[in-house]
């Protein structure tokens, strides 16, 4: 079972980024705030939002934040006592399984795995052997394809090549991101750019023209 993305899955991602960012963000570096007040169909909650419990609940589940879908809403929750680069970097993140459907997405392999292995079991953490395997390896996945949605949204190719950053510093700087974000993004510009700055959607040339770039 793979465990990395294929190309077409990084385009189809950066298609999905590019039109968050045309709905949602009015200018880089991020606003997250802005983002979150913009997007009305998730219920943004903090991990401080409510009682001790709640929080040492949501502590159980992620250091920095997680997200869930029922038939009627879609919730997503982050620590706000994280630096507030790494509170960016969860809330897109989360952002990135919303957007990209993941829970319904893993739903239905769970479904279909069961259906395979002939399992007669409603929750994935009784999955042992292979069908466990294959499961963490569809999640893995997941995960990297919400990272990277993250990496694309908060410092996209068009936006990068507007300023040329001469080192990933510099990129963290203007953009405000972390360090492993900015190497990331800072090695992808360098690809993109020597692939000849190929565009996965119409979005990335609206954007490039209609939002500026704030640089300190
Ligand atoms: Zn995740």
């Amino acid at each position: 079972m793979r465990t990395t993305l294929y190309s077409s899955e990084y385009d189809y991602i950066t298609s999905i980024a590019n039109k968050v960012i045309y709905k949602h963000v009015k200018s880089y570096p991020v606003d997250i705030n802005a983002i979150m007040d913009s997007i009305k169909s998730i219920c943004f909650k903090t991990y401080s939002c409510s009682d001790n419990s709640f929080r040492e609940k949501s502590l159980k589940m992620s250091d920095t934040g997680y997200s869930y879908q029922t038939s009627d809403k879609k919730v997503l929750v982050y620590n706000d006592a994280a630096p507030q680069t790494s509170q960016n970097f969860s809330i897109v993140h989360e952002l990135g399984h919303l957007g990209l459907d993941h829970f319904t997405k893993r739903e239905l392999f769970f479904e279909d795995l069961c259906t395979e292995y002939n399992l007669c079991t409603y929750d994935p953490s009784e999955l042992t052997g292979i069908p466990l395997e294959n499961y963490n390896a569809f999640c893995e996945c997941q995960e990297k394809a919400a990272n990277y949605f993250a990496d694309v949204l908060l410092a996209p190719n068009w936006a990068i090549d507007s300023v040329k950053p001469a080192s990933p510093n510099e990129l963290r700087e203007i953009f405000n991101i972390g360090n492993t974000c900015a190497e990331i993004r800072f090695n992808s510009f360098k690809r993109w750019v020597r692939l000849n700055r190929p565009i996965c959607s119409q979005f990335e040339r609206i954007n490039r023209m209609m939002i500026p770039i704030c640089i300190k």
